[in-house]
């Protein structure tokens, strides 16, 4: 990109499409202007994300020709408005905001009023008759300026105000006067060199919102939205129009239909003689929307039925903001409206009643990752509990767990694995990494629109937001109501974000029922995907839930998980330090009904589908005492002179024995069967057992047997034998009764699929263990130092054992898929890793030749949707891109 690159589009040369370049909000604003006419959306032009890349990549330093285009497009605006920028007679105000391709609400900068000075002031009050007005604007400029583009903190700032207001004894910012207004002016003034020249401001602001991109805040946002941090965000230069004029004026955010459940009415926040950062600020309390009615009825229905058609323009529902300035109304930006999962699916289904969109066109509009919000706990129902505070459900489901005030205890707990509930008297763009961690959020202030809620629910966290009556006093580490305390740090607290309720009872919390909704989406989900989902379950109770949530098969049962129940464990571990051949056989004798019992349980969750059951995977020794804890107690038997001494020096050399380095590249997988041929014997057995049984009892089976971490035909060759030897000990043919499959998790095994292929009817690609062995990082060991790093280095901008890597893993499991094929036509594809339940991942899986995906029981509703997706966009690739 050299000399002469456009940097600055006016809105009216920008449309939809321009989204990468203009930024989502560029993008919008412009494509409104066309729908809805200039007179309506306020003129302005975008500084492009391109010009934020240059400004990163240079260091800091705006590319060359930005200063002069922007001056340029400056001058058409002056022009269009008849008014020069901070003129000291009739000024033109502009406002400064960010806008990456995709919202990131909150997370960067905007600049309002920016244009004022102590001429334009006077210039703007003489003007619009209007002294408080001005004051106010000029104050808030001043004020915001010093905060997002000087830095100060903005406590320092609203201390200020609060000082003055206490000093005029007034309780609301609209009660000021203009002296008051005046004195904070200069008050603000004297905490930093503030530049009068408009010019000035301007340069500043643009360099403040290109800054912003690179604050903390953004990129943290960034990481757990998985949004590239090249990208960069857009300018938006927009003329100010004022919501702050008076009582006929005012600010406000609509959705075209209700953000929360998705019920067809328009929703929303409004406040009178207020500018927009007053609405989401939650500083006061604004006003629902549909009062719109009583105080402007004019102004209501201009704005429902543009909210109406710019619904109907972007076939999405949408979210807009809106000021009215001095009764007449303007639309400052929209976008497509983040939801819940239950307001996306509620969309989905109405838009397609109402002819707005087609099955396909509806199911797109929903971000299959967050379905399983759907299938989070709520509170029972029948429960009866003392509601401690009630306040806004601001993001639906209920959550649990100790108190904790800060992000970063919510951090540091959740890697601890501890459940807790984030607890501020109001929430700050600062908090997200903590939103991300903890199971639920809870504030004292804001609202349905307030940054608190939309975040949360962009993330499906529960959240009950304004629990006005709840002092959370984060300093003391307390929670008080009427003054008396009544929580402190670490004390449980339930939140149900669904209904607005809070307490401090252990209630319990409830598996959701599918909605009749949610059951149509996946209907039309399961007419339009190509790929199976099956689902990974060890229990006849997640292979009933699983079925429940439509799961086809299971894909993977892990037997290891049958082994360490009580009666289960002590009999494996006398199988494993068993000596000779005999002494083993003795003790799987014993496992063997137990085995039976789990998968005839089982088979009768699954009647009529296929269900694949691994035979035994993991290192021996995880069955297995620690070697120190057998050192300590054979010690103490010696000091006791116990009779147990030979038994324990027996067992302490076995495990001695049994002690690997790498156990994940040890004694696992395949090379089990071929060391103790008799514990796949044994499971081969129970299985075949079981499955006798269960056709007995008039059930429709049939097993798949799969044998894990397979690198050479021969090995699945010498099992083949050992499967078939037993089958036909119960009359049982392969291809009829059971087939015979393997894992394809090593890298060789994708190399030398062709020749595998001779001895499996199915391959089933694992890819955690893929992933480890062809990238080298250990899936146990990533998440502690690794990933967090890696991803702030932009080594990968997501951990591919959450989706996978695509151009080397995923190469693999192209290879291995069309080698396999290449030999036999009829091998059945499946994938049973993490990857199964990633809607991007199952993407890849879709394009690989694949025939199911398998993935844990809640996330199969997520992997019916996102292969639907997959099959959409195969079939039209223009869907793939939402404006
Ligand atoms: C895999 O490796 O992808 C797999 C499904 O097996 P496990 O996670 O049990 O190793
Ligand atoms: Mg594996």
């Amino acid at each position: 990109m050299g000399d002469g690159e456009k940097w600055v589009y006016e809105f009216s040369e920008g449309s939809r499409d321009m989204r990468d370049l203009l930024g989502g909000k560029g993008a919008n604003v412009a494509e409104m202007t066309r729908v809805l006419g200039p007179e309506r959306v306020p003129a302005g032009f975008t500084i492009t994300t391109a010009a934020c890349v240059a400004y990163m990549n240079a260091d800091r330093a705006f590319p060359d020709g930005l200063d002069d285009q922007v001056a340029t497009a400056l001058k058409r605006l002056e022009e269009h408005a008849g008014k020069p920028l901070g003129d000291p007679d009739d000024p033109l105000l502009v406002s400064v905001r960010s806008g990456a391709r995709e919202s990131m609400p909150g997370m960067m900068d905007t600049v309002l009023n920016l244009g004022m000075n102590d001429a334009s002031v006077a210039g703007l009050a003489e003007k619009t008759g209007n002294e408080r007005f001005a004051w106010d604007s000029y104050r808030r400029f001043v004020q915001m300026y010093g905060n997002v583009v000087v830095g100060l903190p903005g406590e320092k700032l609203e201390d200020a105000i609060k000082a003055v207001k206490k000093d005029r004894g007034v309780r609301e910012d609209t009660e000021l006067d203009v002296d008051a207004l005046k004195e904070l002016t200069a008050t603000f003034k004297s905490y930093y060199d503030f530049p009068a020249d408009p010019q000035d401001q301007l340069a500043g602001a643009i360099r403040a919102v290109f800054d912003s991109w690179l604050g903390d805040r953004a990129v943290a946002y960034r990481r757990i939205n998985r949004i590239p941090d090249d990208w960069g965000t857009a300018v938006n230069v927009q003329q100010m129009v004022f919501g702050n004029k008076g009582d006929t004026s005012g600010s406000g955010v609509a959705f075209s239909r209700d953000e929360v459940t998705g019920e067809p009415e328009p929703s929303g926040d409004f406040l009178p003689n207020a500018q927009g950062e007053d609405v989401v600020s939650g500083v006061r309390t604004p006003r629902d929307i549909r009062e719109l009615r009583e105080w402007q009825p004019e102004v209501h229905d201009q704005l429902f039925s543009i909210l109406r058609q710019l619904e109907q323009h972007y076939g999405d529902m949408q979210d807009t903001e809106f000021t009215v300035e001095e009764g007449k109304l303007y639309m400052l930006q929209t976008r497509n409206a983040k939801r819940p999962a239950q307001a996306a699916v509620r969309f989905a289904v109405d838009a397609v009643g109402e002819g707005l969109l087609d099955k396909a066109g509806a199911l797109q509009t929903i971000e299959a990752e967050k379905l399983d919000a759907l299938l989070h706990p709520t509170f029972d129902p029948d429960a009866t509990y003392d509601v401690l505070a009630r306040g806004v459900a601001a993001s639906p489901g209920a959550a649990k767990g100790a108190i904790v005030f800060s992000a970063d205890d919510a951090v540091a707990a959740a890697a601890e694995g501890r459940d807790v509930v984030l607890v501020r008297p109001f929430t700050e763009a600062d908090d997200v990494a903590g939103f991300h961690a903890a199971t639920g959020v809870l504030t004292a202030e804001g609202g349905k629109a307030s940054h608190a809620a939309l975040v949360a629910r962009g993330m499906g966290v529960p959240a009950v937001t304004g629990a006005g009556s709840l002092e959370m006093d984060v300093a003391a580490g307390e929670v008080r109501l009427d003054g008396e305390v009544v929580l402190r740090e670490g004390d449980l607290i339930a939140i149900d974000g669904t209904t607005g309720c809070v307490t401090t009872e252990d209630v319990e919390l409830i598996d959701p029922v599918v909605s009749d909704e949610f059951e149509t989406v996946l209907k039309w989900a399961d007419e339009l995907r190509r790929l199976d989902v099956r689902t990974n379950a060890d229990t006849p109770e997640d292979a009933a839930k699983a079925r429940e949530f439509g799961a086809q098969g299971i894909g993977l049962c892990r037997t290891e998980h049958m082994f360490f129940g009580d009666d289960r464990h002590e009999k494996m571990v006398e199988v494993i330090l068993a000596t000779d051949d005999e002494e083993r056989r003795s003790a799987l004798a014993e496992l063997l009904p137990l085995q039976q019992g789990d998968f005839e349980g089982i088979f009768a969750a699954m009647d009529g589908l296929p269900v694949t059951i691994r035979l035994l995977d993991p290192p021996l020794h995880e069955f297995l005492p620690k070697l120190h804890d057998v050192e300590a107690r054979l010690e103490r038997a010696r000091v006791e002179v116990s009779d147990d001494v030979a038994a324990l020096e027996r067992t302490y050399e076995r495990v001695r024995t049994l002690q690997e380095v790498n156990p994940m590249l040890g004694t696992r997988g395949v090379r089990l069967g071929i060391l103790y041929p008799a514990i796949y014997e044994m499971q081969i057995e129970a299985i075949l057992r079981a499955l006798v049984a269960a056709r007995e009892a008039g059930r429709d089976v049939h097993a798949e047997i799969m044998v894990p971490l397979v690198d050479y035909r021969r090995e699945l060759a010498l099992m083949r034998e050992l499967i078939e030897r037993v089958g036909d000990k119960h009359g049982l043919a392969r291809g009829k009764d059971y087939s015979i499959g393997t894992m394809i998790e090593l890298p060789r095994a994708c190399l030398r699929a062709d020749e595998i292929a001779y001895e499996a009817d199915f391959y089933s690609f694992g890819t955690n263990d893929l992933t480890q062995t062809a990238l080298g990082f250990s899936r146990d060991d990533i998440e502690g130092r690794i990933l967090a790093r890696y991803i702030e280095m932009k080594v990968f901008d997501r951990s591919p054992f959450e989706t996978l890597d695509g151009p080397g893993v995923g190469q693999l499991v192209r290879m291995g898929a069309w080698l396999g094929r290449k030999v036999k036509g009829s091998l059945k594809l499946g994938v049973c890793g993490e990857h199964g339940g990633d809607p991007d991942s199952i993407d890849f899986f879709h394009h690989s030749g694949i025939d199911y995906v398998s993935c844990s029981p809640y996330r199969v509703p997520v992997a019916r949707v996102a292969a639907a997706q997959a099959a959409i966009r195969d079939v039209d690739p223009d869907l793939a891109t939402r404006s």
